[in-house]
């Protein structure tokens, strides 16, 4: 099973992902957690440097980073953990890279479409089973980040609200099961979602 959670910064992800991590342990299953933009030499790099705070690119060039990284990801660790019977959590996928390279600050975004496209070439065929979106308000999330800490959350909450509709609009095209979470409630009930909706995709 291939399970991917997204959103936008502040919603609580790292938290959420520690509670399916024990959910997954919990029913009996081997599972792997991956990182997107990360998780391999070269992903790491790659994050690195799209995260560099003093740099600037075009959104193309960024869109294409993003895609490289995510193809090393899927080549040296998800295809061969899955082939291994194993699960994959991934803390961001392909959907984050169609959202946040779409949705323009300027005039330069790239159209979901195309993203969707390079997707395919970007991961080779694999696809997450299951997506969760973990959703709410932008100001809500972002009230939670303790101030920018990287190039990418230093974009403001009118932004940052165009890319959580453009979350909840690319959601159904990411994955055959997807869930959107409610995460703006207390951690043990969105924890309590996330299982509902982990359950629902194993028994379906
Ligand atoms: O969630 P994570 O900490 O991995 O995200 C790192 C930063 O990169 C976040 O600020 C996120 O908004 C941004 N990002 C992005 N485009 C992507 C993936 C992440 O701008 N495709």
């Amino acid at each position: 099973h291939f399970i991917a959670i997204d959103g936008i910064d502040g919603v609580g992800k790292s938290t959420q992902i520690h509670g399916l991590e024990r959910l997954l342990g919990e029913l009996g299953m081997e599972f792997l957690t991956t990182r997107d933009p990360g998780s391999s030499e070269i992903g790491q790099r790659l994050r690195a440097l799209l995260l560099e705070s003093q740099l600037t690119m075009h959104r193309r060039t960024e869109a294409m980073l993003f895609m490289a990284s995510r193809c090393e990801m899927v080549e040296t660790t998800i295809r061969p953990t899955l082939a291994a019977g194993k699960s994959v959590i991934s803390d961001r996928f392909l959907l984050a890279n169609v959202v946040y390279q779409s949705v323009s600050d300027g005039p330069t975004g790239v159209s979901p479409d195309l993203l969707w496209q390079m997707g395919e070439l970007a991961n080779g065929g694999v696809h997450p089973d299951l997506t969760l979106l973990l959703d709410m308000p932008a100001e809500q999330a972002l009230r939670r980040i303790e101030g920018p800490t990287d190039r990418m959350e230093s974009r403001g909450a009118e932004y940052m609200e165009s890319v959580r509709q453009s979350f909840l609009t690319e959601l159904p095209r990411a994955s055959p099961f997807t869930a959107v979470i409610d995460a703006a409630r207390s951690p043990e009930e969105v924890q309590a979602e996330i299982r509902k909706a982990v359950e629902n995709y194993l028994s379906a």
